[in-house]
């Protein structure tokens, strides 16, 4: 599996830097954000090494597939399933991306605001 020594989010999987675990196998890792911007802020990762969703080919399908079906599992285990979250992957520049390794942040436990353009 595909892994970047300078990477920070392969240094948190790899154990090397803490973080507050919340889901991981085989295949994702998933731990609370440093910074969160909900009460429950939860970044879900490929243990593979990807830059961004500009990585992806059809080949990920499966990938990402299992990406979302845990998502919904840990959803289901912070108990907001019922009362709605955001699955949210940041690409590049103009989203504000600052880790390069494929990400989705999962936002919830209360009203989330709009998003958009920062203005
Ligand atoms: P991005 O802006 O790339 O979509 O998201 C990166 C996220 O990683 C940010 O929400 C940021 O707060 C979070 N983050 C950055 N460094 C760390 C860290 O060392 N530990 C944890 N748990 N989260 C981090
Ligand atoms: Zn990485």
């Amino acid at each position: 599996m595909t892994t970047d020594p300078n990477c920070l989010f392969c240094n948190i999987i790899a154990g090397r830097i803490p973080s507050a675990l919340v889901y991981q196998d085989d295949q994702v890792f998933a731990f609370r954000d440093i910074h969160p911007q909900a009460k429950q802020h939860i970044l879900l990762l490929p243990r593979q090494h990807i830059v961004s969703m500009t990585e992806l080919s059809h080949e990920d399908g499966p990938l990402l597939a299992y990406i979302y079906e845990t998502a919904l599992k840990i959803a289901q285990e912070q108990g907001i399933e019922q009362s709605g979250y955001r699955v949210v992957t940041n690409v590049g520049p103009n989203s504000g991306q600052t880790v390069f390794h494929l990400h989705f942040h999962i936002l919830g436990g209360e009203q989330l605001g709009l998003f958009g353009a920062a203005h």
